[in-house]
């Protein structure tokens, strides 16, 4: 694997120190401050991170800001062969990447390779930014008078992403900012910060010139420095909802286009009708794949009639055979959370699901394996109500909670009224009802017998209500536009025998 070219550390031993990437090289922080990176397989620190200072992201912005008119300027063609060149490199390192993703955030690694293949989706689709860049063209609109349509790059644009897919979401902005002829500033999550250098690496590699992409890690004195920004055009931020919301509320007020993309509590109806060795399968792999920290992951069935018993059953029946452990074991299917107080915060709600009234099926803290990582195993919560700070809560973990109600109608009131709206699925037989849910439900992302229905790369992904602020959602057609704005032109040629001074408002002739 390629070592991250990181400067040696006067730290405790193994502890390697984490830099910016600025103007196309490693630039160490100056601002004293840093922030610890954990194996949590193993619970130790392995890194620090440094934190940018105002500063810093100054000298990022103005790195992207000097490199942004020649990258604009460049040919189609000559972007796209660059293009082809990442989608190369990233698909022959993608074992590489996946290792830093499993050694940071703890995910197995083979979902780290399925994060970094939906990642290769969108920068695949952006391979073909000719054809999405393509205007409109009206001829005559008037007599002797064309009308055409373009979309230009903004200029500096920058991503603020979360720890959860330390490699993937980025993907989801800088590389259509990027193939749109952007330049970026990317503020990866402080958590696992690694993969973010990498790819600058890689992208250096594939002939993106330097100042291009630009990383500064950081924490809030970052997030706002990018906020406050005057020559930041755009900001795309991936993370929880109230930092989406402050983040939707403070980049608009400093006049930036901003797309927010929050939390989430996707609900899984299942009805009685449903296979239910089938839903049972689902709900298992959305629920617990890696480990729960998944914005599209099911986090609460809602068991209609008597589906609750047969499905409580075949999951339960499912639960002993997942494999905990270090995601970097063949046949482990489920590792850590990324830090030891997630951890906690996670299993804490097991005990508070009981003693508001629900039955623990399975408890994590006891199939929990051994050792200093940051361990939870499944835990399966039954007769969960909406009261239950169980269901009201984002837990971001591996506990699944379990609704009962009588009707179809009763479990999709339930969807629509909670305050979230990224993914919801259902599962039946009844083709009639799916397309009623289809048509009723209040979410951006709906899965029909599909229990994460992420949207592939030629579609958008984003949610509604508090799972996004702002107008438009993720990669695909609407990334294009949100790193774009339009500009219509509107053109006559010299005709000296149509010419004449006319002071009139122009209409089409
Ligand atoms: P987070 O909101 O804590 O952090 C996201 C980013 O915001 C990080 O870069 C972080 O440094 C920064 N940040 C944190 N606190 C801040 C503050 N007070 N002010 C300014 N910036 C701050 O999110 P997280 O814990 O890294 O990620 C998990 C969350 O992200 C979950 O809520 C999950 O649902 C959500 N998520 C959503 C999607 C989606 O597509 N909707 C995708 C992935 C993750």
């Amino acid at each position: 694997m390629t070592e991250l070219a990181t400067p040696p550390i006067e730290r405790a031993q193994d502890v390697k120190r984490i830099s910016h990437w600025i103007g196309g090289r490693l630039v160490e922080g100056e601002s004293g401050r840093s922030g610890p990176v954990y194996n949590p397989a193993l619970g130790h620190q392995t890194g620090a991170v440094d934190f940018a200072s105002p500063e810093e992201i100054d000298r990022a912005v103005q790195a992207a800001k000097e490199a942004f008119p020649a990258w604009r300027s460049m040919s189609l063609s000559k972007r796209t062969a660059i293009f082809f060149q990442i989608r190369e490199l990233v698909h022959d390192r993608a074992e590489d990447i996946a290792r830093i993703l499993t050694a940071e955030h703890g995910k197995v690694l083979s979902d780290a390779m399925g994060e970094v293949a939906r990642g290769l989706e969108v920068i695949e689709f952006c391979c073909g930014i000719p054809e999405l860049l393509k205007g409109d063209f009206s001829e005559q609109a008037s007599t002797g008078v064309d009308v055409y349509s373009i979309r230009q790059p903004l200029g500096v644009v920058a991503g603020i992403t979360p720890f959860n897919f330390p490699a993937m979401v980025p993907m989801w902005m800088w590389a259509p900012a990027l193939a749109c002829g952007n330049s970026f500033v990317l503020k990866p999550s402080e958590k696992d910060p690694s993969a973010s250098l990498y790819t600058a690496e890689l992208l250096k590699e594939a002939g993106v010139p330097d100042g291009v992409f630009n990383v500064v890690h950081g924490d809030k004195v970052a997030v706002d420095s990018v906020l406050e920004h005057p020559d930041i055009q755009a900001v795309s931020f991936v993370g929880s909802t109230p930092i989406a919301r402050y983040v939707y509320e403070t980049g608009t007020k400093h006049g930036k286009r901003v797309q927010a993309l929050g939390g989430a509590k996707n609900h899984m109806i299942v009805l009685p009708d449903a296979d239910i060795e089938m839903a049972a399968d689902a709900a298992v792999s959305a629920a617990y794949g890696s480990a729960g920290e998944r914005c599209m992951a099911v986090s609460q069935v809602v068991a209609v009639g008597d589906a609750a018993d047969r499905l409580v059953k075949a999951i339960q029946e499912r639960l002993p055979k997942i494999k905990v452990g270090n995601g970097l074991e063949p046949d482990v299917e489920m590792g850590p959370l990324v830090t030891r107080e997630h951890r906690d915060k996670v299993a804490s709600y097991i005990d508070g699901a009981r003693d508001q009234g629900a039955d623990v099926v399975a408890d994590g803290r006891e199939s929990a394996p051994d050792g200093d990582g940051f361990f939870l195993g499944v835990s399966l919560l039954d007769k969960v109500t909406p009261e239950m700070d169980a269901y009201k809560d984002e837990i971001f973990g591996p506990v699944l909670g379990v609704t009962r109600v009588g009707t179809y109608n009763e479990a999709v009131r339930l969807v629509n009224e909670n305050p979230y709206g990224n993914g919801t699925a259902i599962f039946t037989r009844d083709g009639g009802v799916a397309r009623q849910f289809q048509f009723d439900v209040q979410a951006g992302m709906v899965g029909i017998n599909v229990p994460i229905p992420v949207p592939v790369a030629y579609y958008s992904f984003g949610g509604w209500k508090n799972s996004l602020f702002g107008d438009t959602h993720i990669y695909g057609p609407e990334g294009i536009n949100f790193y774009t704005r339009g500009k219509v032109v509107t053109s006559r040629w010299p005709d000296p025998e149509t010419s004449k001074v006319d002071l009139g408002f122009p209409q089409t002739r």
